[in-house]
């Protein structure tokens, strides 16, 4: 008597068709459609009929069992880089993730690079409310090829105040405290006039200071 498989051809086909459907959403078209294509050089191998040339169709279901696999590790498997930023304050991060059918399953968020004007707003007491757009940069294919992103930013052209440290920081939250007002105004004239002479002005009284700005900037 034939042993029934434990699992279905039948289940196995609708489990492949609902990846393929699925990655046109969660990853490049391109890879679902190379997991497609892997999926029928797989199906076409395992429904071959064997009667005839039975060694042959073996060597042959091989090597396209071998070649399905080949292209769906390429399509399932990637590295993607990606740029996270702010549209309104401009700070920014780079976000690594290794990805299967364009989920991640290991992700490294690095630091993020604050921009002196989204810090100053900050320790004024008015941060940005951030509202974070991503860039897909690179996808490094079965972990191996890069294409389709493979590109860079550059960022930080400026490297900000060099001596805006924690102790700067605390003397401004110290300003604000003081003379919430005169924050607001600073504020205004950063944020809404890009004033960022003043900004800069601003910082480098209360660097060279003892403790906050006797003046209004
Ligand atoms: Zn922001
Ligand atoms: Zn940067």
């Amino acid at each position: 008597m034939r042993r029934k498989p434990l699992i279905r051809k039948g289940t196995i086909f609708a489990a492949l068709f609902a990846i393929f459907i699925m990655m046109f959403w969660t990853s490049d078209w391109l890879a679902a459609v190379g997991f497609g294509l892997a999926s029928l050089i797989l199906i076409i191998a395992i429904t071959m009929p064997t009667n005839r040339y039975a060694r042959w169709i073996r060597v042959l279901r091989f090597l396209l069992i071998l070649i399905a696999i080949s292209i769906a590790w390429f399509s399932i498997v990637d590295h993607s880089r990606w740029y996270e930023y702010c549209e309104n304050c401009d700070d920014h991060r780079f976000v690594d993730e290794t990805r299967i059918c364009g989920i991640p399953v290991i992700s490294k968020n690095h630091p993020y690079h604050i921009n002196t004007v989204s810090q100053i707003r900050t320790d004024l007491g008015m941060p940005c409310t951030h509202s974070f757009q991503r860039m897909h940069l690179v996808r490094v294919w079965g972990l191996a090829i890069c294409a389709r992103p493979c590109s860079s930013v550059t960022c930080c052209l400026s490297s900000g105040e060099r001596f805006y440290d924690n102790a700067v920081s605390q003397r401004i939250r110290q300003y604000a405290a003081d003379r919430p007002d005169e924050a607001r105004k600073l504020y205004h004239r950063i944020v809404n006039l890009d004033d960022f002479d003043a900004m800069h002005r601003f910082i480098s009284e209360i660097i060279t200071s003892d403790s906050t700005p006797k003046r209004r900037p």
